[in-house]
């Protein structure tokens, strides 16, 4: 088969990492018979420098015309002085609503090989970690109807948590398609003891995996249990269903239980399959073009887009075991390294994990 990506480099260690992916990509294409074509388009600061706008209208009809969107990182130091308007983040903000995605998802995946750095117990986490968040993105309280006045207490402001049943199907059939490549079971994340919105969320979340996705069980868990179950047992909660808010807060948490941000990935859809694929880190402009950035995160993003958009679940496995093989062998780049590790840069990190295919 052939698959046309587009690539969206972005600044500082963006273009090395996407082109660790790219190497990667090519090995795991050459192995299943797949070609895939690279487009590369600006977006961030390097569309400012060039275009004078942080998303041109050429990198919008490449992203709305390929099969999937692999993306690096935006921003550096250099345009952090620019009017909001015209900053790098509102590149992403922008190809974001372009593309219609309304999910973040998001798996904090710990690998039994980097246990140690992960901040809870050993014992918790010996065997490794993957909670896949899945975050409404486009509505709730972030979006919802805002206020402020003075009343008789003084001053006053407030938000509101709204959500339609529209708007938490289509995010349930997301939650729905990601388990059933998976483990089969979402865990649906909520405040119904106490919130309105709650309650229609979980009611809707039922409704709708009962009807279009019978084989999908879904449990319902209260967002402060969650919270705690992340740091308590976190390998008991695998594909996690989430309002905009509660994913907000439960993906940073769940992050930190990996203990390393160069090896996270996040990806965002929206109705169909093409997605925008990227690690969950910045451009790191401290260390962008000394060749010492971890490439995995974004290795990882490009093997959420074969099997999330692609349906190419083999091939995504591949490069999983590829990366897991790498690492328990001790090949570690400078911000995973550990005593008694091999040190590599992050040109021979992808080289490593491509051989390996
Ligand atoms: P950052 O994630 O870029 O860096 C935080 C720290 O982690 C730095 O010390 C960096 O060197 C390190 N780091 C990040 N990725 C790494 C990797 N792959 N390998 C090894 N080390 C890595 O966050 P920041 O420093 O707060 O932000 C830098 C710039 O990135 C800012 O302009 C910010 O706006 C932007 N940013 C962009 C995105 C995005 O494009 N999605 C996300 C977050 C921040």
């Amino acid at each position: 088969m052939n698959y046309n990506i587009t690539v969206l480099d972005g600044d500082g260690i963006g273009p090395e990492i996407c082109a660790g992916a790219i190497k990667v990509l090519n090995a795991t294409g050459a192995k299943y018979g797949h070609t895939f074509n690279f487009t590369h388009k600006l977006i961030g600061g390097c569309a400012i420098d060039k275009c004078g706008v942080p998303l041109p209208e050429e990198t919008v009809t490449a992203c709305l015309s390929c099969d999937s969107v692999l993306l690096g990182a935006v921003g550096g130091y250099k345009w952090d002085s620019l009017p909001v308007d015209i900053r790098p983040e509102k590149g992403l903000l922008g190809i974001r609503k372009a593309m219609g995605l309304y999910s973040n998802i998001r798996p904090a995946k710990l690998w039994a090989s980097l246990a140690h750095a992960s901040p809870l117990k050993y014992e918790l986490v010996k065997d490794g970690v993957e909670i896949i968040i899945v975050r409404e993105l486009t509505g709730g309280i972030y979006f919802g109807e805002r206020g402020k006045g003075t009343g008789d207490g003084g001053e006053y402001a407030w938000d509101t948590e709204k959500y339609s049943v529209a708007e938490i199907e289509r995010i349930t059939r997301i939650a729905c398609e990601l388990a059933s490549k998976r483990d089969k079971k979402v865990v649906s994340i909520d405040k119904a003891n106490v919130l309105e919105s709650s309650r229609l969320w979980r009611r809707t979340v039922h409704a709708y995996a009962e009807k279009n996705y019978p084989d999908i069980t879904v449990e319902d868990m209260l967002v402060d249990n969650a919270a705690m179950q992340i740091v308590k047992n976190p390998s008991a909660l695998g594909v996690v269903l989430t309002s905009n808010i509660f994913g907000d807060i439960l993906s940073d948490e769940a992050a930190q239980v990996t203990g390393s941000i160069g090896m996270l990935a996040s990806s965002s859809l929206g109705d169909g399959t093409r997605g925008l694929y990227e690690p969950i880190h910045g451009s790191a402009p401290d260390i962008a073009g000394k060749d010492i950035a971890n490439p995995i995160a974004t290795v990882l993003a490009a093997a959420m887009m074969l099997r999330d958009s692609f349906s190419l679940t083999d091939e995504c496995a591949a490069i999983e075991r590829a990366v897991e093989s790498v690492l328990n062998d001790g090949w570690r780049t400078a911000d995973i390294m550990e005593e008694g590790a091999k040190r590599v840069t992050g040109s021979r990190m992808a080289e490593l994990i491509a051989e390996r295919i």
